[in-house]
């Protein structure tokens, strides 16, 4: 298949750079990947999207992204990617099922993933109890109490966000110190909603329906080793995020952590024609509406890419 543009991923920034590419006439083709719907399908009703006062499910403002896409022209295939050649023109992605698709640009908007600790009980209760965005599901606990779990300038950032809405907010961290800023620690243990269990790692979830509480160990194999249940409402990944970005990696610029270096504030890449946008290149922000506002940057300077080379 060979098609104008290519946008690789279906979270925000993909469905709005097909709406936009789909309006300005383009036709692009959007492969989903492997989460439809991207990582918003992972919380349950988005409260700070605008143009919803009620707030709406996650999956609900997502398909009507899709729809909205679909509505412009834009031909969504749901498949993955396995495989990419940004080396030449045209430029050239195989799919899961063997499929070239051949594009005169693209725009990856592939997300970023979350780290989980690999608990079984994340699995079980995600979406009850369990969430890896603090400013997306926060509102949901309310002068209840929940655990962040991370030592980084995330996990502050998010027990300090937790903290304006729960009771208690406690921070699991693996080491004896905290890895974040000096500014973001401060603002932390000067918090008197916020304990920090130092040396403490997580070994399970309980609850019926929905997480009531972590079964934690403090000094895991040395001693004074002590395994203990804290009663939690709500259990908050920030151990980091890895953006899916691998696959272009012989090409494109990133940084150290993986996120695709962009310039400046447009979402040009270091190859002509090859956009990136939302959290595939955001370190930083990874909200949905700018992850949208990205992908609409994107696809407007995709479709000037095109007609410029045509
Ligand atoms: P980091 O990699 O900086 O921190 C991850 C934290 O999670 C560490 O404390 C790490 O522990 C802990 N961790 C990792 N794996 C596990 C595990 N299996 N069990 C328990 N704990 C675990 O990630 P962040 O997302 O915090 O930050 C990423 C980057 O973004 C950083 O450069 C950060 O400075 C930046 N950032 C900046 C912000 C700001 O300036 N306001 C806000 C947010 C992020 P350990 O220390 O033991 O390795």
């Amino acid at each position: 298949m060979k098609t104008k543009l290519l946008i690789i991923g279906s979270g925000p920034a993909g469905y709005t750079a097909g709406v936009y590419a789909g309006r300005a006439g383009i036709e692009p083709v959007l492969i989903e990947g492997i989460q439809p719907g991207g990582q918003l399908t992972t919380t349950t009703e988005v409260e700070n999207f605008p143009g919803f006062p009620e707030g709406i499910d996650a999956n609900e403002l997502m398909e009507n992204m899709r729809q909205q896409a679909e509505r412009f022209g834009t031909k969504i295939l749901s498949n993955i990617v396995t495989k990419a050649d940004l080396g030449t023109k045209p430029y050239k992605v195989w799919l899961d099922d063997g499929e070239e698709i051949q594009a005169d640009a693209v725009i990856i908007a592939t997300g970023a993933s979350a780290k989980y600790l690999g608990l079984a009980d994340e699995q079980k209760f995600m979406g009850q109890g369990v969430s890896a965005c603090a400013t997306c599901d926060g509102f949901f606990y309310r002068k209840k109490v929940v655990a962040v779990v991370g030592g980084g300038d995330t996990a502050c950032e998010e027990a300090s966000y937790l903290a304006g809405l729960a009771s208690k907010v406690y921070l699991i961290v693996r080491k004896p110190f905290l890895r974040a800023s000096q500014i973001m620690q401060d603002r932390v243990l000067n918090n008197e909603k916020i304990e920090v269990l130092f040396e403490t790692n997580t070994l399970g979830l309980y609850g019926e329906n929905g997480v009531e509480g972590a079964h934690l160990i403090y000094k895991k194999g040395e001693a004074g080793e002590r395994k203990y249940d804290l009663p939690i409402d709500g259990f908050f990944l920030a151990i980091g995020h890895h953006p899916n970005s691998d696959l272009f990696a012989p090409w494109l610029k990133r940084d150290e952590l993986g996120y695709i270096m962009t310039d400046g504030d447009s979402p040009r890449t270091n190859v002509a024609g090859v956009f990136a946008a939302g959290d595939v290149a955001d370190p930083h922000y990874r909200q949905a509406i700018i992850a949208a506002a990205s992908g609409a940057k994107a696809a407007m300077e995709a479709e000037k890419y095109i007609k410029d080379h045509e």
